[in-house]
């Protein structure tokens, strides 16, 4: 299973997936991309091989230069198209490796609130918590910020929100995330081997960290909310 964000320049959804050909080592049982487009979220998905993936997205191209993928290994909910990630809801959309521990009590809390759910999976109280927030007027930040703190168990995460072409937040808590830093253009990445024919320079993030994307902009936060600094390796180093 495994995560690409790319916030840039360039149409992202080939570079998403030829980032999700580099992660099918990490195993997978279906996978799919979400872009944004004129302030709209269009995704693709598919269960089964990135193959079925490649033909959805030929008969049918995603445009955007910001984006995230994933391919999903399964924990919660069938590997079918209606649970493949990315899970958007409202504004939001959602890419997630690993298990949201309390999504039951989570779940029973939006359901209370009066919201939808249209997949099986843990991951979805994610995207609608976060678009509630937004909804009740939270900013991006403010709303994945306060989120990830209801989060318990492991996630590798990446979001983009249809108001706000060009930014993506990711975080990582118990599980691998990595920053890719390109020339006015950024990315995220499950591991350097996502990253290697995309970034320059790659930044491990560490445990707990949340980070801003921009096309011009990395910005890494520790789990306390203060704004931290990690080392960047040249990707020619690792690769
Ligand atoms: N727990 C999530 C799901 O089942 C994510 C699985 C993964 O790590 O790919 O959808």
């Amino acid at each position: 299973c495994g995560i690409c964000g790319v916030v840039g320049h360039r149409t992202a959804s080939p570079l998403i997936f030829e980032a999700l050909r580099r992660l099918e080592y990490r195993g997978y049982d279906s996978a799919g991309i979400a872009t944004l487009d004129n302030g709209r979220i269009d995704r693709r998905r598919a269960p089964g091989k990135l193959d079925h993936l490649q033909a959805v997205l030929e008969a049918q191209p995603l445009a955007g230069t910001t984006g995230i993928g994933h391919t999903r290994w399964a924990t919660h909910g069938e590997p079918n198209e209606q649970n493949a990630h990315p899970h958007a809801v409202g504004q939001v959309a959602v890419v997630h490796n690993g298990i949201i521990e309390n999504y039951e009590s989570l779940r029973d809390e939006l359901v209370a609130e009066g919201r939808v759910f249209s997949s099986e999976t843990d991951t979805e109280v994610v995207a609608q918590l976060i678009d509630l927030m937004m909804s009740r007027g939270a900013s991006p930040q403010e709303a994945a910020r306060e989120s990830l703190q209801r989060l318990q168990g492991a996630y590798a995460l990446a979001i983009i929100f249809a108001s706000h072409d060009g930014l993506i937040i990711g975080a990582r808590h118990g599980a691998p995330l990595a920053v890719g830093y390109g020339e006015g253009e950024m990315f995220l990445g499950s591991d350097s081997i996502a990253l290697a024919p995309l970034a320059q320079k790659i930044t491990y993030l560490d445990d707990g960290d949340w980070v801003v994307l921009t096309p011009r902009s990395v910005q890494i936060f520790d789990e306390t909310g203060k704004k931290v600094r990690r080392p960047a390796q040249p990707m020619a180093l690792i690769a």
